[in-house]
Parts: C-alpha cells; structure tokens; sequence
C-alpha cells in the first residue's frame, strides 16, 4: 500500500500502533510519559533535572540517498545522529519527536521499516518516540528532536567550550569508518567480507556514545564534541568556542582497522575529514584522561594537546614533532587554518 492511500492520519495511527506495541506506555524507568502519540502533544512529568534538547534534518540527496541504506537503517541512523548529540552533552536522552516528509507513493511497509528502526536505536538507549507529524513532499525528509536530562541535579554537563592549554585531546573508537563505508557502498568496492561488514556497519548502523559521555562527565571531563562532520572540522568547533589552539600528532590518530587495511594513502584523509562516526571528541588534563581510557568500555585515544596559540588554529605533527607534509593537494589547509 502507498501512503497516499493511507492518508495522513491513517500513517499515524498505523505509526502510533507501532510504537505503542513496541515501546509499551514507558519503556525506562526514567521516562514518566503520560500523552504519547495520538493527541496534540506529548506530555510528560518533568523529573526537575536540568533539561536538553537538540534536533536534526535528515534530507534525501542531501545527507542520505535511498540507493545506500535501507529504510530501517536510515530510521536507525537519523534517530543515532541526534542521540549523538545528547552524548556528546553527557546527558541522558528520554524523549523523540519525530517528522517524516514523504513522498504519497512511498509504500507504507518502507516507512514502517524506517519507524521500526528509529524504534530500535530509541530502544537501545532508553528512548521512546512520543510524538512527531507525518507529510507529503517530493522528497524524504526526517526530523528528528530528542529531549533529555542531565545524570545528577546539577548543571553538569559537556560544553565546547571549556578547553585550557594543557589539556590532552583524546577520542573514543576508531575514526574513519563510516566515510569508508560510504565510499564501499557507493562505489561497490569488494574488501574481505569482515572489514566490508564492519565498514557498512560504521556507516549506516552508527551506536551513539552515551554511556562514554556520561563516563567522561563522571570523571571530571568538561569539554567534547560528537564527530559527526570529521574530526578536523569537529575540533575545529572546540578550538573556536575555546579560544584556543591545538596539536594532533597524525600518527596517533586511530584510523579503523578496516580503514587502514583498504583505503592506503587515503586512510589518513579519512580519519582526519571523513564525518558520521559519531565517536567523542574530548579534551582534559592528563591525569582525567588516564582515568578515562582505564574505566571506558571502549578503545579511547589521545592524539594532541590544546595549546595556547592563534584561536581555532590546528597543527598537524608526525612523531618527531615535525609539520606532517600530506603527500596529496588539498590537505595545506589543515596546517594552517
Ligand atoms: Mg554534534
């Protein structure tokens, strides 16, 4: 069945009756919902924590295209994409709006493949979908808002801009997957059938970091940012909100396994500048750090320090300390921006 024949509040009482069956009333203990989908607005009682909230766009041919991910790897994904935000807050998310703009002739077991993996990654991370709208346009359109608190009663949270000289700059996972998968998938290159799994994982099946967010709060960290446009340009977002400057030692960089196994010169390039990882970037002092990469769960890095030089500026060194030299044209800017 197309959703044109479904009609607007037909796809939403068939998408209510989804998340209903699947999500329950609350799914954690933490979500105290009273209205979900089905009135006005959601409604729920508020637990007087300090509040976050944060929303993406997820456009077909602008940020996704229906060739590269199936429709519940894109509900997955756009749904992963904002959780990431919350993470990167250290926060705890609690609540999804979500919009569809669809075209009248999608058929209605695509959208609902799409609703049920948004559904999966809310429930892997405590969230229930309690609201949203759904309508017709020439394109796929996701918006997503996910609403969340802080862990304790205070203001604790991650910022970009609390950064110092002196502090360690250090990343969790490995970097570079999910640009490579993209780069796989549409140019339908072969790898070893364990990296080109791991790869397309990276791309479309992303985990948001939020136990590692609420891990790096817990021990004292105070400043990160989610990787979702490259770690480059991510820091980047840091320095300037800090007002400070930074040095990333290439060769500590963790460029993903598969990455480095198949993409050669480029696997650099890709860590560095390729985005949708959706791994923490984070700076503390060293001592921070250290206690970080022991209690994590997963690998955590440091690549550089936060020095006190030109706002913004990054500086990208080899071991000896030397400038890296990028053997390809269009790297110089890195040096020096
Ligand atoms: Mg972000």
């Amino acid at each position: 069945m197309k959703v044109s024949e479904l009609g607007e509040f037909g796809l939403i009482e068939h998408l209510a009756k989804i998340a209903y069956q699947t999500q329950g009333k609350e799914t954690t203990p933490g979500q105290q919902l009273i209205i979900g989908i089905g009135d006005d607005a959601a409604v729920w009682h508020g637990d007087a924590r300090v509040e976050l909230a944060t929303a993406d766009s997820f456009i077909q041919d602008v940020h996704f295209s229906l060739g590269t991910a199936s429709w519940n790897e894109l509900g997955w994904k756009a749904l992963a994409a904002s959780l990431s935000d919350i993470a990167a807050m250290g926060g705890v998310p609690k609540y999804a709006l979500v919009s569809l703009s669809l075209p009248g002739d999608t058929e209605v077991e695509d959208v609902t493949d799409l609703y049920r993996g948004m559904i999966q990654v809310g429930q892997q991370f405590g969230v229930a979908i309690v609201g949203g709208d759904t309508s017709n346009a020439p394109l796929v359109i996701i918006n997503t808002t996910v609403l969340g608190s802080t862990k304790g009663r205070d203001m604790h949270i991650l910022t970009r801009s609390a950064a110092k000289p002196g502090d360690k700059v250090a990343v969790t996972g490995y970097l570079g997957a999910a640009a490579a998968g993209l780069e796989m998938l549409t140019k339908h290159l072969i790898f070893d059938p364990e990296d080109g799994a791991s790869l397309e994982r990276a791309f479309l099946h992303p985990e948001p970091r939020i136990a590692e967010g609420q891990l790096l709060l817990e021990q004292g960290v105070k400043t990160a940012i989610d990787i979702s446009d490259g770690l480059v340009s991510d820091l980047s977002h840091i320095l300037k909100a800090s007002r400070v400057s930074a040095q990333i030692v290439i060769d500590r960089v963790p460029i993903h396994p598969a990455v480095k196994a198949n993409f050669g010169d480029k696997a650099v390039e890709l860590a560095l500048s390729g985005g949708e990882d959706y791994e923490l970037l984070f700076t503390a002092s060293a001592e921070v750090t250290r206690q970080v990469i022991t209690k994590a769960s997963c690998p955590v890095t440091v690549i550089g320090n936060i020095i006190a030089d030109k706002i913004g500026k990054i500086t990208l060194i080899d071991r000896e300390g030397k400038p890296f030299r990028p053997t390809k044209t269009g790297w110089e800017h890195f040096a020096t921006s």
